[in-house]
């Protein structure tokens, strides 16, 4: 019998998880591959095939996943990744590949917490000088320069990677860092930092979180931006359930954010 073949479109722990767990419980019966960005210099190692780089949109996907006798795709995206998720949704509308998307649960605002929710990176970049003056900016590479013209704050940024260029902002400082991490230390960061403000996306999942409780504990405000919408479809928010789904089974639906 020919291994069913998988896509995951990942970039996320939960993929990378996902990846894991489908080879323990489905062995050669599957055949996984995942398909990374190539956002990220030096990938956490995966189980099964990688492939890294753009599909060249929606078309260009419907392509792969014919070509490559792609039998199903689990869009395990981080859910900032609005773009790719669109165009797997078209791409396997086209194709009738099933699709089901892996949605990282949202983090819950404990009655604590001194949260300012925004909409996007340019609400957030307006809000930051209006309430601190040593933010703390982990948002990831690609939206640094929302920030460019805040005055008055020198930021901390976290990134994965080294930036190989000045990133565009006044005053900055730079820390590498890749999840998850630990509480304990996300504390002594804010008060070595005297972090006044946290600005973060509303990603979810555990291997972030810490900061947030650092800053309740530390009554520390955090800018909270919004997520995008996440594409239509069958959704699941465990990788349990999304395993469920691989062997046939009907796994709870995820709730979504609204
Ligand atoms: P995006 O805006 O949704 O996608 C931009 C383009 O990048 C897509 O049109 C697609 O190019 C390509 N792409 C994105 N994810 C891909 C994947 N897994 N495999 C192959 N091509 C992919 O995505 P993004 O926000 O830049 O995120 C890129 C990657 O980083 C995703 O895999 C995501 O899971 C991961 N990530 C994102 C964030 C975040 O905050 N956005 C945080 C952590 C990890 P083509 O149109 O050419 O196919």
């Amino acid at each position: 019998m020919t291994a069913e073949r998988l896509l995951i479109l990942g970039g996320t722990a939960e993929a990378a998880a996902l990846a894991r767990g489908a080879l323990a419980r489905f062995g050669d019966a599957l055949e996984i591959t995942t398909s990374l960005a190539g956002r990220t210099a030096c990938p956490a190692p995966l189980p099964g095939r990688i492939r890294i780089g753009g599909f060249g949109g929606p078309a260009g996907l419907a392509a792969y996943l014919i070509e490559n006798g792609i039998g199903r795709l689990v869009d395990a995206t981080h859910p900032f990744a609005a773009r790719i998720s669109t165009e797997a949704r078209l791409a396997c509308e086209a194709t009738n590949v099933p699709r089901l998307l892996l949605l990282r649960p949202p983090w819950r605002r404990h009655s604590l917490d001194r949260w300012i929710e925004v909409e996007n990176m340019t609400a957030a970049a307006a809000a930051v000088a209006r309430i601190g003056r040593r933010p703390w900016l982990t948002v990831g590479a690609s939206e640094i320069a929302c920030f460019a013209n805040v005055a008055g704050v020198r930021f901390l940024v976290r990134l994965v990677d080294a930036p190989r260029q000045p990133l565009p902002l006044q005053s900055y400082e730079v820390i590498i860092g890749r999840g998850p991490f630990v509480l304990a230390e996300e504390r002594h960061r804010i008060e070595r930092h005297a972090i006044d403000v946290l600005v973060c996306k509303a990603s979810g999942g555990a291997a972030t979180a810490p900061k947030l409780v650092a800053a309740r504990e530390l009554g520390v405000p955090v800018i909270m931006v919004r997520r995008p919408p996440a594409a239509a479809g069958r959704a699941v928010e465990s990788v349990d359930a999304a395993l469920d789904w691989l062997a046939g089974l009907n796994p709870p639906e995820a709730k979504r954010v609204e």
